[in-house]
Formats: structure tokens, C-alpha cells, sequence
């Protein structure tokens, strides 16, 4: 959150405040809230969208002081709460569920937390953060093939990590680029990149491309916007996804448009950005790939979008009737106005033959809710999904 709205909104908050209220904060790695107002039983918020252009729905907090206390939670903003109600995680148990669909009224929400409820997050989703990939990272087993380095460092001095996934005892035939959080509110697209990741490593029907295949994972591609807790879609003055046309705006962007060339040898054959659309309504609620501009790459991106049916065998489907083609829904040229998005740049560099954006929602999947371990199966559907394609370019 903006450091001075933060300050603001707990001096607001610490001024409303006595010693036996709710106290809300979102002074903490994702963190993002607006105090409105705070009565006895009812608290007014509604998400920070600095640095934004327009309004989007992500936002997250903390409530402590709040044992015994029945409170209404009021967002101030139309659509900012997803379809199975906020994510919530209660006493640091770090298991988030959805609240409820049938729990919200009128953008509102109520809780009663028991007398041994400490602190509370809320959130549009589950939030995944630096330290959930670190802990993902530290409990991988066949850490052989694994090798996690620095892509750049951020403005505000983070690292964004590179996480590489590599045969180790020949070259590879191929290499592969996945990449998320170019726009740094879309959390759940981490869950996802887990399950190729752990997928790739583990699974005994990607043996042959464990061991013939070099992977490259960007998991945050606007770190500082991921631990800042801001929304980065639409961000001023343009996004990380619309940053890879003229001089580019963003360190990460800059970095890979300078790496990736280099590091793709001629082998570069798949690039696939992983994002999370709009809050609600139709398209939104299922898995799709985004079509391409350029005929040969939609082609490619067609056969995996099949692939990508057969293989996601979990509960969170998807349907290649979904697929978006380019001058359809939202992926028309005047949304790519503000500049060129990754997999069109991707699509342009030699050697690439698939570049697609996988777009993963929230929290609703053709009716069934989104849960970790369901992002992760998906996962697992995209990694075999990339199999059964380089079997088909190997042919
Ligand atoms: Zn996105």
C-alpha cells in the first residue's frame, strides 16, 4: 500500500480507535486497504488504487482486536468481491477458504469470530507473496534440476527471481519461458505455476523433458507491486504487460527483453504468460487461452488450448470453446493501445512456435470454486500439455 495512505488510514484509524476496537491495518507484505469510516460494529473500506488508472478489485487486510466481535465489513466499491465471497485465513492458520457467496450483501460482509480469533486477513483471493514462493521453493524434492537465480533487482532493491528447471547431463533441445505477475494483483496465477513447476520436477511422465528441456519461471514479474500490495493492472503510466514495445518502463521488462534473446540460443519454442482476468461474469469464470494477432501462433495456440482440455483432468476444467480469438470479447487491438503485452513480443522472437496468455480466475471456475490445490492441478494439466506439444514439434 502507498506508504502515506497507510500512514494516513492508521492515524485515522488510531484516532477512531479505542483501546477495546477493531484495529485494520495493511502495513504488511501484499497489503492493501482505504479506511472510509469505523462505527461501533461497522467498518467502511474500499481497495487503494494507486498508481492505477481507473479502479480494480484487489485489496487486502488485517483485523486484530477482534475476539468475541461480530463486524460488518463494508467495501465501497462496486465489484470487488469475487463470487464464493472474500478469501480469509484466521489466527496466522495460513488456510485460506472462501468466506461464502451467500454471506455477501450488498458488497458487505459480516463475520462473528469466536473468543479465542485473534487477528483476521481478508482478501480478494488467496494472496501469494515472496515468502509463499519461498516455501514452496524450500520443500521441492529432485533439486538436482533445480536452480533458482536473480532475473534484476527491482527499483526498491528486490530480487526477482529466476527459477530454472534444467537437464543435468546434456544441452537441451528446447527451452521454455513461463513467466506471471505481470500485473501484480493476479495471485492466483502463482498457484498454477507451482503445480507445473513441482509437475516438471517430480512427475515420472515428464521424465524425458525434465531431461531434455530447460524451463525458465518468472514468478513475479512486478515484485515491488506484489509486496507493495498494489493492483499493477492498468498501472500508470503503463503495465508490466503492455511494457515490450520502445523503451521500456520497467526494470523486470528491460531485464528480460534483454535476456531472453540471448538465453533462447535458437531454442526457445514455447512462451506462455500466466495472468488472472476481471472479477466476474461470463468469460471471466473459466480457464481460456487468449488468442494471437498472427495466424501461425494462433494455430499453435489452438492444438495447445486442446491439450490443455484433455489433459486438466482435475475439477477446475477447461474448455477449449472458451479460447478467445484476437478481434473477439476483450482482445481487440484497441486494448493493446498502451503498448505490446509479453506473448506478442514472445511470439515475434525467432525460434518461438507458441506464445499464449493462460488466463486463470479468481475464484469461480464454471462454477467450481478455485482452491490451491486445484490451481496446482491445473499446473500439472499445463506441463503435460507443454509434453504432448514438444512431442509434436519433435515429430
Ligand atoms: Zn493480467
Amino acid at each position: 500500500m502507498n506508504p502515506v495512505l497507510t500512514f494516513l488510514a492508521l492515524f485515522i484509524c488510531s484516532l477512531a480507535a479505542g483501546q477495546d476496537d477493531v484495529l485494520i491495518t495493511s502495513d504488511f507484505p501484499g497489503g492493501n486497504i482505504e479506511i472510509l469510516s469505523m462505527d461501533q460494529d461497522t467498518i467502511r473500506l474500499k481497495p487503494d488504487n494507486s498508481f492505477t488508472k481507473g479502479e480494480w478489485f484487489y485489496w487486502y487486510f488485517k483485523a486484530s482486536n477482534i475476539a468475541g466481535k461480530k463486524i460488518t465489513f463494508k467495501l465501497e466499491q462496486e465489484n470487488v468481491i469475487a463470487r464464493y465471497g472474500p478469501g480469509y485465513s484466521i489466527n496466522n492458520d495460513h488456510a485460506w477458504k472462501w468466506y461464502g457467496e451467500n454471506r455477501i450483501l450488498e458488497n458487505s460482509f459480516t463475520f462473528s469470530f469466536s473468543d479465542e480469533d485473534s487477528i483476521a486477513y481478508f482478501s480478494t483471493a488467496f494472496p501469494y507473496l515472496e515468502k509463499d514462493l519461498d516455501q514452496f521453493l524450500s520443500t521441492l524434492v529432485n533439486r538436482k534440476y533445480l536452480e533458482v537465480d536473480t532475473l534484476c533487482f527491482t527499483p526498491e532493491g528486490r530480487a526477482i527471481e529466476k527459477v530454472l528447471i534444467k537437464p543435468v547431463l546434456a544441452d537441451p533441445d528446447h527451452k521454455i519461458l513461463i513467466t506471471a505477475r505481470h500485473h501484480a494483483c493476479e495471485m492466483m496465477a502463482n498457484y498454477v505455476m507451482e503445480g507445473i513447476i513441482e509437475t516438471l520436477l517430480n512427475d515420472n511422465n515428464c521424465n524425458q523433458v525434465r531431461n531434455t528441456v530447460e524451463f525458465m519461471f518468472i514468478p513475479f514479474m512486478d515484485k515491488d507491486g506484489v509486496e507493495n500490495g498494489e493492483q499493477g493492472k492498468n498501472r500508470i503510466p503503463r503495465d508490466h504487460n503492455r511494457d515490450y514495445v520502445g523503451d521500456p518502463v520497467h526494470h523486470s521488462t528491460a531485464a528480460l527483453r534483454e535476456f531472453v534473446p540471448e538465453w533462447g540460443d535458437q531454442k526457445l519454442a514455447i512462451a506462455i504468460d500466466l495472468h488472472c482476468p476481471w472479477i466476474h461474469t461470463s468469460i471471466n469464470e473459466t480457464i481460456y487461452v487468449v488468442g494471437s494477432s498472427d495466424p501461425e501462433i494462433e494455430k499453435g495456440q489452438i492444438m495447445f488450448s486442446k491439450m490443455l482440455e484433455s489433459n486438466a483432468n482435475g475439477d477446475l476444467k477447461l474448455y477449449h470453446k472458451d479460447f478467445i480469438p484476437f478481434g473477439t470479447s476483450w482482445n481487440t487491438s484497441s486494448n493493446y493501445s498502451a503498448g505490446m503485452s509479453f506473448a506478442k513480443w514472445a511470439s515475434t522472437l525467432e525460434s518461438v512456435q507458441l506464445s499464449c496468455t493462460i488466463e486463470f480466475p479468481y475464484a469461480n471456475v464454471s462454477g467450481i470454486p478455485v482452491s490451491k490445490d486445484g490451481a496446482r492441478a491445473f499446473g500439472k494439466a499445463v506441463a503435460y500439455s507443454i509434453n504432448d506439444y514438444l512431442q509434436f514439434l519433435d515429430q
